[in-house]
């Protein structure tokens, strides 16, 4: 591949040994070294020993937390439609600029906003727009080697193009973020856990040899004192009832206003005989549905777009984590690691990239797969600005906030019945024979709950997932959302897995 932009930029070659302080390999390392920041550090506080605390809940063994709103590169872990968003907007932000510039990811899915697949789906959608409008020979810089960054890039290579991948952090893979853990015994998944639909996805995972393992949810609600609760729909029902208020309305507004405006709440506040009133029920709706699928309280999420059909539905775990994925679409590709854009400008004859180094780099066409949240940000700053309707998606959409927790026991405390629990086979790739009660696919007649969530007061962590499918590995992935997402991002270690812990006491009382 030539070096050398196309109104003479700086040789390729001598920019990335530039940017990355010269003896860097090209092609970045696998995401499964636990590289530093700028990717959200994977942070570990193993208990020296297994003494209970305070609340009766054991120690673990082992404790990894992402922290993705503290990410400069990705501001969040996905973003949501915020009060205003219309699929028209993610539209109109994957629309080309001035026939050399296209946004990717995510944020510009309006089938799957959000989701692993959407990204996906939207770097081949950003890959064959470019191709079409790319003359020959042109090179092509794809910036962000997350899913999408990925996928446009290998569509590109494999029709032959000149591509080379930009990527700010140490590690490839964006938001699908894996570690290898001694402590866990393998992959532990820091982004995305689900490997949610999409047919082209699933294709492309089986090739990779990634493993998944169907995930039914059932979900169990326990109250502060650790009562198995009576699951109530009354705060679904008034959820419903606000978005069919809204659903009427030429203006869209946030869930809260909606459910006052509809008349929804105030709901009885009033206990009944389990201690629960729905106004309880209400709570943990919101905590444990709205808030971890959008990353968003409902104040600000839209009435209109919110999607409850996407509140623990049947879906797949990524067992294996997503490092076969990742290599598989990286292989072979040009990718420079440790490289910040910072500016893009574009004119009638190529875009220049700029760097937080100082160089630059020359190139025909470029994609940008940097989240919303990036985007609404001043890390990349366009020139000239970009048109106005991409400014407005910008503008619009949300950047939600979510982390996960992994929790190793030596015990699974929280399991009803722990010596119920068939021997799990972490190889097993999805629907490969999956029988039986295992807590990842509870599919048999009576089948153990495999999510916890706490109902009767606010929940720091929305759900407990029960991962531990071994037995001898008792596993607990807490998803953190939201206003708590970002304040335990901000907390040190100690603190952090203080709280997460304190959070688990009702299901240690059980
Ligand atoms: C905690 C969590 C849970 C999730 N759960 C699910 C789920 O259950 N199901 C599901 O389908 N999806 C889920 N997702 C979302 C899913 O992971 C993302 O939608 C997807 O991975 C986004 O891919 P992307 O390529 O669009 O963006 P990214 O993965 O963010 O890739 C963008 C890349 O661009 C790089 N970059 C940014 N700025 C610059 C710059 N200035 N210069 C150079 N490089 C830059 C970044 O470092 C990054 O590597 C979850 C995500 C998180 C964080």
């Amino acid at each position: 591949m030539d070096a050398r932009g196309p109104a003479g930029g700086m040789p390729r070659r001598a920019f990335l040994a530039a940017a990355l302080g010269g003896g860097f390999a090209v092609t970045l390392a696998a995401c499964t070294d636990g590289g530093p920041t700028p990717t959200p550090t994977p942070t570990r506080a193993p208990s020296p020993s297994p003494t209970p605390t305070a609340g009766g809940v054991p120690a673990p063994t082992a404790f990894l937390r992402s922290r993705w709103s503290r990410d400069p590169f990705t501001r969040g872990a996905f973003s949501f439609d915020a009060v205003g968003s219309t699929p028209d907007l993610r539209s109109a932000l994957a629309e080309p600029v001035a026939d050399r510039l296209v946004i990717a990811g995510e944020g510009t899915s309006a089938d799957a906003p959000g989701t692993v697949h959407g990204a996906y789906a939207e770097g081949i959608r950003a890959a064959r727009a470019i191709a079409d409008l790319a003359d020959e020979g042109d090179r092509i810089a794809v910036i962000g080697a997350g899913i999408a960054g990925l996928a446009a890039a290998r569509t590109l290579a494999d029709g032959g193009h000149d591509v080379v991948v930009v990527e700010a952090g140490t590690t490839l893979g964006g938001r699908l973020r894996t570690v290898e853990s001694e402590d866990f015994g393998g992959p532990v998944v820091l982004g995305s856990v689900f490997a949610s639909d999409g047919a082209e996805l699933r294709a492309v995972l089986a090739e990779a040899g990634v493993a998944t393992r169907p995930f039914t949810p059932v979900v169990q609600a326990r109250t502060p004192e650790g009562a198995v609760a009576e699951p109530s729909p009354a705060g679904w029902d008034a959820i419903a009832t606000a978005q069919e208020w809204a659903d009427g309305n030429s203006t869209d507004s946030s869930l809260t206003n909606a459910l006052v405006r509809s008349g929804a709440v105030p709901l009885s506040s009033e206990p009944g005989a389990d201690g629960l009133s729905p106004r309880d029920w209400l709570v943990n709706a919101i905590a444990t549905g709205v808030e971890p699928t959008t990353g968003a309280a409902p104040t600000r999420v839209s009435a209109q777009r919110f999607d409850p059909d996407r509140v623990w539905r049947p879906t797949s775990r990524v067992v294996s984590g997503w490092t076969a994925l990742v290599d598989r679409l990286a292989d072979g590709l040009d990718i420079a690691g440790s490289s910040v854009v910072i500016e893009i400008a574009v004119d009638d004859d190529g875009v220049s990239l700029r760097f937080d180094t100082g160089e630059s780099l020359r190139m025909h066409r470029v994609i940008v797969t940097a989240s919303i949240g990036v985007l609404k940000t001043d890390t990349i700053s366009f020139e000239p600005p970009l048109p106005l309707l991409h400014q407005r998606a910008i503008g619009v959409l949300g950047m939600g906030a979510s982390d996960v927790v992994w929790l190793a026991f030596d015990e699974p405390f929280w399991r009803a019945d722990a010596a119920a629990q068939p021997d799990g086979d972490d190889e097993r790739v999805d629907g490969a024979g999956e029988t039986g009660a295992t807590p990842d696919g509870a599919d048999t007649a009576d089948p153990a709950a495999n999510v916890y969530t706490l109902v009767g007061a606010t929940p720091t962590v929305a759900a407990w997932l029960d991962v531990g499918v071994d037995p001898r590995r008792p596993v607990l992935l807490g998803i953190i959302a939201a206003e708590h997402a970002r304040r335990i991002a901000e907390l040190d270690d100690d603190a952090a897995r203080d709280e997460v812990l304190a959070a688990l006491e009702p299901f240690a009382a059980g």
